[in-house]
């Protein structure tokens, strides 16, 4: 086939109906398609108002088209896009420095996905290993439900076997345990680990914060048996949970750090933070990416980071996750056939089905949208919000509102 490309053929109409038509069906999108937004406000195709309480899963949480990156973003696209690796650039090398400036981590690795700043950690921690401890080493340890990624090396990590049925085979040396779960941690991490991975808050997996007792053990698991321990931060890291990074709420640091999703608000960027002792086992040309740390994606995480991380803002954070946690307990008082539960942290937030609506996660958010509210789920059974952290007390009040109508419609209707 070598159809000329027709000039009408970029301009023509567009439609939901397109995806089905010409997109890997990788995905089941919403009917509706968006096509602009601003803070929290969405507007489709039809010029239909959304409430959006997303954030692309966790991604734009400074909201949509934020002036001040808008116009950071703008300067460098009129000054520098692209270098390749035989250069460095400035706002990679400002990034760098502040990330490093405002975390444990001494270094860092840039790419462009949550997907591959966990690649890079899972092969740091296999080489470091390799290198010091020898081949026997090379186990690695995550938790079941956990989710890293869609590469093979990282669903072969992550804890859902739905993500890997039919992609045999898989790489070896790799173990889940129950989140949560000392015991279980105490017998799986022994001498031929080198890394143990973890989300401090379990994002796709349901919203389920670690405890803080099972973080502790974990890191005293790992600095006795030489492991490394990993925290995938990708969707609860950038101030999601009222700190930089969930690690800090904590006080467990990690010898490696994944960061993606937020750290961009969109424009896609991927990071791997780790100490100046671990990062010399990735030597020169061990590892890359084309595009990872180019001067657009670092000049927009540069001011991602200084917008979120003051204590002002971390602070607000917090008390806008306590106002979502009481709107959304008050939904749990009021509808307890439907609700069972609130968990998680800062505004990455999951309402828990109760069993009456057990499987039917979907429905909701497709009631809660029909109403003009955009909401995730995370998994058959639990409703996930993770609002833009610049959500205001009026549009809490109002998301509330919104998913109330939402739920009499489905009660109505069940
Ligand atoms: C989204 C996510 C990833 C994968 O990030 P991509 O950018 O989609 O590759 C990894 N880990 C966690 C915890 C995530 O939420």
């Amino acid at each position: 086939m070598n159809a000329k490309l027709d000039s009408t053929v970029t301009t023509r109409p567009v439609s939901r109906q397109t995806f089905d038509a010409v997109l890997v069906p990788t995905y089941a999108p919403a009917a509706m398609v968006p096509v602009r937004a601003s803070g929290l406000d969405l507007w489709d195709q039809n010029d239909k108002h959304y409430l959006d309480f997303t954030s692309g899963i966790a991604v734009t949480s400074l909201g949509h088209a934020h002036p001040v990156l808008v116009e950071a973003l703008t300067r460098q696209m009129n000054t520098l896009w692209h270098v390749g690796n035989g250069y460095t650039n400035e706002p990679v090398l400002r990034l760098a420095l502040a990330l490093t400036d405002a975390t444990f981590a001494d270094r860092a690795f840039f790419c462009n996905s949550g997907a591959e700043a966990n690649e890079a950690a899972f092969k740091l921690a296999r080489k470091y290993a390799h290198a010091k401890f020898g081949p026997a080493k090379s186990r690695i340890i995550s938790c079941l439900n956990s989710f890293h990624g869609r590469t093979l090396f990282t669903v072969t990590v992550g804890g859902q076997t739905k993500y890997t049925e039919g992609f045999e085979p898989l790489p070896p040396q790799i173990d889940h345990i129950p989140y949560n779960d000392i015991e279980a941690a105490r017998a799986a991490i022994r001498d031929d680990v080198c890394a143990v991975v973890v989300e401090p808050v379990q994002g796709e997996g349901g919203v389920v914060p670690a405890d803080q007792a099972y973080l502790d053990e974990l890191r005293v698991l790992c600095d006795k048996t030489g492991a490394l321990l990993i925290f995938d931060e990708v969707q609860c890291g950038m101030g999601r949970t009222g700190a930089l990074f969930s690690y800090m709420n904590y006080k467990v640091a990690p010898d490696i750090l994944t960061c993606a999703k937020a750290l961009g608000n969109g424009y896609p960027i991927g990071a791997m933070l780790t100490t100046n002792e671990l990062a010399i086992a990735l030597s020169v040309g061990t590892h890359g990416t084309t595009f990872g740390g180019n001067p657009l994606a670092a000049t927009v995480a540069l001011k991602v980071l200084e917008l979120i991380n003051t204590p002002a803002f971390l602070a607000r954070v917090k008390e806008a996750g306590a106002k979502v946690v009481a709107m959304l307990q008050q939904m749990v008082a009021d509808y307890p056939q439907v609700f069972s539960l609130v968990r998680g942290s800062g505004l990455l937030l999951g309402l828990v089905l109760a069993d009456a609506f057990k499987g039917r996660s979907k429905d909701i958010q497709k009631a809660a949208e029909a109403e003009g509210l955009m909401l995730l789920i995370a998994g058959p059974d639990v409703v996930r919000l993770a609002p833009a952290l610049i959500v205001s007390d009026e549009q809490i009040a109002e998301a509330g509102r919104l998913l109330r109508i939402a739920v009499d419609r489905l009660i109505k209707v069940a």
